[in-house]
């Protein structure tokens, strides 16, 4: 039987869990990536229903990617409905700009923009060759929209993924491929353990809904963009923030 499937990377923590819980909920066959491959295992084998999967792939990694994409599709022969991908895997090393060297430029360029690029070429190629079509859904940051102390090179990364989701978008619209971002605020999940609570504590009081998100907040606007309810939804970016940055 035909089968819709969703690849999500950053499968192994977080929001990137959170999205797999709710496509499977949705009866939709996840493909949970992650760098930690035992992580993207334990994902999936917490999943409802059957045949999730989870792996371990390093998204800067060009020949990673396009392996762990191949075998998916390979795997998944002429089942495959419909595709959704799912860009999570971020990363964040944060210090004043002055002060940040070449690597740590670097390290999140290479995870958050570079990573989103090679995992979205890789599965769009699959899918022009197949004739699939379906929706892809990039993690941005509100960082991205207003900047943020402390956060040059991710703030960058998390931009640069709003024009690469908007030329997607207007690449592959008349493929029936619809290509979407979401900015979120601030979200309970490990990244932010490591913001100290007095910081956290202020950007709280910044939040018009006075509360920090959860990953759910994330996996459901992800789950509408990838949905036919959004058919013609297409290059946009949501703010899941409780109004913070608006
Ligand atoms: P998280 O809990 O740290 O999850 C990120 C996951 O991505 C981790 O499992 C991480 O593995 C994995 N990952 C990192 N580098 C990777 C690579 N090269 N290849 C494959 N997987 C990799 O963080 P999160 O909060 O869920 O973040 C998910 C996304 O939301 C990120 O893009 C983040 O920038 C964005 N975001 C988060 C917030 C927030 O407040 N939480 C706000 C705005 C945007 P390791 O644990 O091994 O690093």
């Amino acid at each position: 039987m035909a089968t819709s499937i969703a690849l999500v990377t950053g499968a192994g923590s977080g929001i990137g869990r959170a999205v797999c819980r709710r496509f499977a909920q949705a009866g939709i066959q996840v493909m949970a990536i992650d760098r930690n491959g035992d992580e993207a295992k334990s994902t999936a084998s917490a999943l409802e229903g059957a045949g999730h999967q989870g792996m371990s792939c390093d998204v800067a990694s060009q020949t990673q990617v396009n392996e762990t994409v191949e075998n998916i599709i390979k795997s998944m022969g002429k089942d495959i409905r419909t595709v959704s991908l799912i860009n999570s895997a971020g990363i964040t090393r944060d210090k004043g700009f002055l002060k940040m060297t070449e690597e740590e430029w670097d390290a999140v360029n290479d995870v958050n923009l570079k990573g989103t690029f090679l995992t979205t070429q890789a599965v769009c190629r699959a899918m022009v060759t197949k004739g699939l079509t379906g929706s892809i859904v990039n993690i941005s940051s509100i960082s991205g929209k207003g900047g943020n102390m402390g956060q040059a090179n991710y703030a960058a990364s998390k931009s640069g993924v709003v024009g690469f989701t908007k030329t997607v978008a207007k690449e592959l619209g008349s493929k029936n491929i619809r290509c979407n971002a979401i900015m979120p605020g601030m979200i309970e999940t490990p990244m932010i353990a490591t913001i100290p609570d007095k910081v956290q504590a202020m950007v709280k009081q910044m939040i018009p809904m006075g509360e920090i998100g959860k990953p759910e907040d994330i996996a459901n606007a992800c789950f509408f963009l990838s949905s036919d309810q959004a058919r013609y939804i297409t290059g946009q970016t949501i703010e899941v923030t409780g109004g913070l940055g608006m």
